[in-house]
């Protein structure tokens, strides 16, 4: 499938083959004007349990190949990423709205997890460990799983698939992924990408459609591990279904509230780019965006009177074109949710700052009328740990300004208070105040003088609380996809 939207219905990727199941349809539409791009046959059991056949049948033959010819099918997909990275990364940005450099950044992080996983192919695995007993040799070795069930969001329609996926694979699983239903156009020429590399059939497959496309695979008992990344809602359903099954493992990353705290030490051009990058990229449509920025009260109104002024400027528009900072939210339905959030601040005390969400008409560029608009909305509020605007996450461009007194100890308090742990940032200039928040932020992810956003597949990626339980993304995925065998072996003439 190229660039250029179709009217050709496209199916799901299964055993090697295209095929349209017996599924209705659905559309695949640009939030920057509302117009379709594609349309699609959404999945059902049916084409579940179909693809689910072919992944158990591939992973015998699948596993038994040496990781380095595993890899070599990968490194074809790198190529192609890289070769493909314009037109890819337009895609993205034409579904799911992000602006243009964010979409090819999503690309760029598809192939860093490529390349990692692959390579890791050519990295000791497992551990050699001393016995307790002279003329016995132990070691650890990892072992595929089996079949692995991806869930992926719409936010990240290129980098999460493949975060999960790469290293699935790589390590000797065969998969079943089902995209986001907002984002079936990545989820098509990804799989293309896999039937060009030649991979073996049924060793990929992909299923697009909704949740109950989703549920199927997760519910299956084929499925040896279910790697989820998306809403808490459905991640702590999928973990607490799968959970109880024995042998059966879940790793789901889920969302957050997360926080920034700015001390009394802090550099204010780093305070104030920090925030605007963590509340208002990706229109604050990140997990990882932030909600709550913690201001110290010495430089609490300098802090406000800027952040509001550019908060006031943010470019908000066509996400295509190159001076945009922010695109439209994902869908009608979201625009909602928004909405709602930003009334309920408003319920429990808030005072508003800037409400830019309707936006005014000339603001919106000439054909892009239909499109999901809304712009920042920032308020300040008198902290009380219990108030709903403070423990949601909206997942919009929604930011509350809390002013704190008393030492970093009061701001990570506050930073702590809520049932995420996903993601947080310190700016200041005193080391001191940024181990303590190192050491004491509840969170996976912590930043110093950063915005609170970004990811190295290198690095773990994910989050503690509410936000995850287990890391489906990134280095850690590895844990997920493999078992350990402890192996024990016996050199000497006779049994101690
Ligand atoms: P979502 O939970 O609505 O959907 C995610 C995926 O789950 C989709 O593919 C969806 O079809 C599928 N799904 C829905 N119901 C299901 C069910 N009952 N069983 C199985 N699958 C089901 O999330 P979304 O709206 O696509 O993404 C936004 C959310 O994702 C936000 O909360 C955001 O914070 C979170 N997110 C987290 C991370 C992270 O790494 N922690 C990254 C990106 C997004």
């Amino acid at each position: 499938m190229s660039q250029q939207a179709t009217e050709q219905v496209h199916g799901h990727y299964i055993g090697g083959e295209w095929t349209d199941g017996d599924g209705a349809t659905f559309e695949s539409e640009n939030p920057a004007t509302g117009e379709t791009l594609a349309t699609f046959r959404r999945g059902t059991g049916a084409d579940v349990d179909a693809a689910l056949e072919v992944a158990e049948s591939a992973f015998p033959a699948w596993r038994n190949l040496s990781y380095i010819d595993r890899a070599e099918y990968l490194w074809d997909i790198y190529h192609e990423l890289r070769d493909r990275h314009e037109e890819l990364g337009e895609v993205v940005t034409k579904e799911c709205g992000k602006e243009i450099s964010e979409g090819k950044a999503d690309v760029t992080e598809a192939w860093h997890m490529v390349e990692w996983a692959a390579g890791n192919a050519r990295h000791p695995h497992g551990d050699v460990v001393p016995s307790e007993v002279a003329g016995k040799d132990s070691y650890m070795r990892r072992k595929p799983r089996g079949v692995v069930g991806c869930i992926t969001p719409w936010n990240f329609p290129v980098a999460i698939p493949f975060w999960h996926m790469a290293i699935a694979l790589v390590e000797g699983n065969t998969v079943v992924w089902k995209p986001a239903e907002q984002t079936p156009w990545c989820g098509q020429i990804i799989a293309e990408m896999f039937e060009d590399a030649g991979i073996p059939d049924g060793v990929f497959n992909m299923v697009q459609g909704f949740g109950d496309a989703g549920a199927a695979i997760t519910d299956d008992e084929r499925v040896d591990t279910v790697l989820f990344t998306g809403s808490a809602e459905v991640g702590h359903e999928i973990g607490d279904k799968v959970g109880g099954e024995p042998g059966k493992l879940a790793a789901c990353e889920m969302g957050g509230k997360n926080g920034i705290v700015i001390t009394e030490e802090a550099d204010m051009d780093t305070a104030v780019h920090a925030a605007i990058m963590s509340s208002f990229k990706t229109t604050g449509q990140r997990c990882v965006s932030s909600e709550r920025l913690i201001v110290h009260e010495d430089v609490y109104d300098e802090f406000k009177a800027r952040f509001v002024d550019v908060a006031e400027a943010v470019a908000v528009g066509d996400p295509l074109a190159a001076d945009t900072f922010m695109g439209p939210a994902i869908e009608a339905d979201h625009v909602e949710k928004i909405r709602e959030y930003n009334d309920l601040a408003r319920e429990e005390g808030a005072d508003v700052l800037v409400d830019r969400f309707e936006l005014e008409d000339s603001e919106i560029p000439d054909g892009h009328e239909g499109g999901h608009w809304v712009g920042p909305f920032v308020y300040e509020i008198d902290y009380e740990p219990d108030l709903r605007c403070l423990n949601e996450e909206c997942f919009g461009p929604h930011v509350a300004l809390l002013e704190y007194s008393g030492d970093v100890e009061r701001a990570v308090e506050i930073h702590n208070a809520t049932p995420y742990g996903l993601a947080g940032a310190i700016i200041s200039e005193d080391y001191r105040q940024l181990n303590y928040f190192r050491d004491h932020a509840e969170v996976g992810l912590a930043y110093a003088n950063l915005p609170c956003i970004g990811a190295e597949v290198q690095l773990p990626f994910g989050g503690v609380k509410k936000s995850g339980n287990g890391y489906p993304s990134a280095r850690e995925a590895i844990e997920a996809v493999t078992e350990r065998t402890a192996w024990t072996m016996n050199n000497a003439d006779e049994i101690e």
